[in-house]
């Protein structure tokens, strides 16, 4: 780091960190970030690979989130064409199926009402022989349904590319670096590292799950409770149909999904509390046979566990507790005190909207507003 009153360092390189790197760069300031491991690895690349508004967080009536998300999914699908991509999403109704067709009609215009005049496609209803015609799908129950429109990415694969367009915009990335020990001194901040110390103007905590971790280590005050919140998918061997599936659990209501990913299949997600270490965190048994177990009550060709090539699992900070980790909102909160901003949740679809969010604080301590350069992806 070298001019004094412009540096401003970022513990944490998943999408979150990254995308603050390149935007403080694209604003001039003198970035650097810091990354235990490689870019990206972690949380940013066990997700269900979608760019999308949540057609379900309108149940708990968080528009703004959903709002906010679809108009940054039209900008990555207008800017990021190589990494995220239309995907049109079929969504069958079963004798069982918890919601009725009128609530998820109702979701489903409401959600291409606040995509407005960015969105993909309306949605559309479909028949039982249409919707038979999209994937193997158990015929018994099955009473018709929709399709509506969100994204794919390329998770990690959008982490690298915004390294790369930070890295060319002038951020200083430093992978494999643990920043180890936060301290102050007069206005400074000195970032330990097992690389050796850098000295900072502002610091940005962005390092996710372990953000809590992180201040707690240093002494410093939790701003908020975050629930770790663990989801993991199972990769199947095999690619189950062209389209992509998002399906309804009896027991318990929750939505998952069934998507082409790579001439293979995702099956996901879970959502349990995560009480073990968050390095290396695996699917439990219990997942996996409960995300076979879904599978199979809506596919009429059946999965064993010898259909699983393998499985991925993230954990999600969420902000707050509840006993089921479904109502926990997916948005984000970015807290600044002082020359510190701690960064709180968030979903990858957002990234560019919370980056820029960030940005305005870190303007507002350094005194004034400064316009940033384009965001254009490095090729
Ligand atoms: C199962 C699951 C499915 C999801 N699906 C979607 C989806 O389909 N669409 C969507 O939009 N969002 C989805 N999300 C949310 C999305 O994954 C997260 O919002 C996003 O990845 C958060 O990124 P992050 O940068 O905050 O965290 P991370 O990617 O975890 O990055 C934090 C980084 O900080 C680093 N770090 C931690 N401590 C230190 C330290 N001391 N020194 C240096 N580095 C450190 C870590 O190594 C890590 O790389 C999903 C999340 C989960 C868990």
């Amino acid at each position: 780091m070298s001019t004094p009153g412009n540096r401003v360092a970022v513990v944490g390189g998943g999408i979150n960190g990254t995308g603050i790197a390149w935007e403080l760069a694209r604003r001039g300031y003198d970035v650097t970030l810091f990354e235990k491991g490689r870019c990206g690895e972690q949380t940013s690349s066990k997700t269900t690979k979608m760019i999308h508004g949540g057609l379900r967080y309108l149940e708990r009536m968080h528009f703004g989130l959903v709002r906010e998300s679809l108009r940054d999914r039209a900008w990555l699908l207008a800017n990021a064409p190589h990494l995220v991509h239309p995907l049109e999403i079929v969504l069958p109704v079963f004798a069982d199926t918890p919601r009725s067709r009128i609530v998820i009609r109702a979701g489903l215009v409401l959600y291409d009402a606040l995509a407005g005049r960015e969105n993909i496609h309306r949605h559309r209803r479909l028949g039982i022989p249409a919707m038979l015609s999209r994937g193997p799908l158990v015929r018994e129950a099955l009473r018709g349904g929709f399709s509506y429109w969100d994204a794919q990415v390329d998770d990690l694969a959008l982490v690298r590319a915004v390294v790369a367009s930070a890295t060319r915009d002038g951020a200083s990335i430093r992978e494999t670096t643990r920043v180890t020990r936060l301290g102050r001194s007069g206005g400074e901040w000195i970032v330990g590292t097992d690389r050796g110390e850098e000295r900072a103007d502002m610091l940005i905590n962005a390092a996710g799950p372990w953000m809590n971790e992180l201040l707690r280590a240093n002494g410093m005050r939790e701003r908020y409770v975050l629930s770790l919140v663990r989801g993991s998918h199972l990769v199947l061997r095999h690619r189950v149909s062209d389209s992509a599936f998002l399906l309804q659990s009896v027991s318990d209501r929750r939505v998952f999904f069934v998507l082409p990913w790579k001439g293979t299949t995702l099956v996901g997600t879970t959502e349990v509390m995560h009480d073990r270490p968050l390095d290396g965190v695996e699917a439990s048994e219990e997942e996996v046979e409960y995300l076979i177990e879904r599978f199979n009550r809506y596919f009429a060709q059946k999965i064993t566990l010898d259909d699983v090539a393998s499985s991925f699992a993230g954990v999600r900070p969420l902000v707050g507790r509840a006993a089921n980790p479904s109502a926990l909102a997916r948005d984000y909160r970015v807290v600044r005190s002082g020359n510190l901003i701690n960064v709180f949740g968030g979903k990858m679809t957002t990234f560019m909207s919370l980056a820029q969010k960030v940005a305005m604080r870190v303007d507002n301590h350094f005194g004034k507003p400064r316009p940033a350069k384009p965001p254009v992806f490095a090729e």
